[in-house]
């Protein structure tokens, strides 16, 4: 297990930290991680280094940083992963994309990242900055599709490198099967595992992993998930997943929606019972979406851990 101690006769002796995705789900445990993303303020970042600290003594699996748009929160991404990759226990993922970049200064990001000590990348497209339904307009010397970022990172180094997965298609893709299908080009062009778009009904990410499966492709799929903890994001649910907030769930949610707080609980219960039908039906871990708050999702992830003690990587009691 992660993290845990081992028996060698004697003495107790921790088991080295895996430094790597591939490892983590090769172990075959189920991994726990956080999704943060680069603040645009000072103050934003001084009080993201509160939240890493609170789920660092979680011990999770891994942590990730996501990759802005355009503009001046893109070094942050290089600079948060260092920190954390030098001054703190976390395994950090960075997200980075393709937007607005040459394949020049992609090599010279992964370089950098390489050189801090950040070596699991999550391979993105990314969206036009703006208007992410916009028109894609790839930059003149870059790229086109993720496929190609996940080839060039592979390429540089002995990187473990994600990729992203859309339980409801990409908004982009005509259809579900030829979304599915671009999907498992990614990973035979050598995505080591993908992590989904939020969503509310395992179902939906059950039936993505069957089509990806039906593919013959093994890939490790790691479901990602947000706790509803305020009633208005059921109505940007669209906008967050792509899909609408799933009807059976939002009738729960319509009782309670005048109690903040019962809204609050509610979407904590959810949450946890998503989380452990999932993790039942095998899912390789589950990857929660912070937005640099670190108090619901530590709340489930306690609740998690004490369902599941100690079959958690990463629980710390
Ligand atoms: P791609 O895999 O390139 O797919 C884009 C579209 O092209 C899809 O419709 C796909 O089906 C199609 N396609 C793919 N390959 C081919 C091909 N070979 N030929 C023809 N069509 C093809 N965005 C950010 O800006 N920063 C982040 O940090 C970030 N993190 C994310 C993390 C996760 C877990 C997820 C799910 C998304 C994240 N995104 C992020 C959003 C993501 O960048 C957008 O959804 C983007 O539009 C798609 O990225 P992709 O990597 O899936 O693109």
């Amino acid at each position: 297990m992660f993290g845990s101690p081992t028996t060698n006769g004697t003495a107790t002796v921790p088991t080295p930290r895996p430094r790597d995705i591939r490892d983590l789900l090769n172990a075959g445990e189920p991994t726990f991680s956080f999704e943060f993303f680069p603040p645009k303020t000072e103050e934003g970042l001084k009080r993201l280094w509160t939240v890493i600290r609170e789920i660092e003594a979680l011990g999770p699996s891994f942590v990730s940083v996501t990759y802005g748009a355009g503009g001046g929160t893109r070094d942050r991404t290089v600079e948060i992963t260092e920190q954390m990759a030098t001054d703190t226990t976390l395994l950090p993922v960075a997200h980075l994309t393709a937007v607005d970049h040459s394949v020049r200064e992609l090599r010279h990001l992964i370089g950098r990242f390489a050189a801090v000590g950040v070596t699991n990348l999550l391979a993105l497209r990314g969206d036009p900055p703006g208007d992410p339904l916009g028109e894609w307009v790839k930059h003149p010397e870059g790229l086109e599709y993720a496929e190609e970022l996940v080839r060039l990172i592979k390429e540089s180094g002995d990187f473990s490198v994600g990729v992203a997965a859309f339980p409801y298609k990409h908004p982009r893709s005509e259809d579900v099967e030829t979304d599915v299908r671009y999907l498992v080009q990614k990973c035979r062009a050598g995505a080591d595992y993908a992590i989904t778009q939020m969503f509310f009904d395992a179902d939906d990410y059950l039936r993505l992993r069957d089509r990806v499966a039906a593919k013959g492709c093994e890939t490790p799929i790691i479901p990602e998930i947000m706790p509803v903890v305020k009633y208005g994001t059921i109505e940007r649910s669209e906008q967050l997943s792509g899909a609408p907030f799933p009807r059976h769930l939002a009738e729960e949610f319509e009782k309670v929606k005048d109690d903040p707080e019962a809204v609050r609980e509610l979407g904590l219960d959810q949450a946890h019972r998503l989380c452990e039908r999932l993790l039942d039906e095998g899912a390789p871990g589950i990857h929660f979406i912070t937005f640099n708050q670190s108090t619901a999702t530590r709340e489930i992830y306690r609740r998690i851990a004490s369902d599941r003690a100690p079959a958690v990587a990463g629980a710390r009691p």
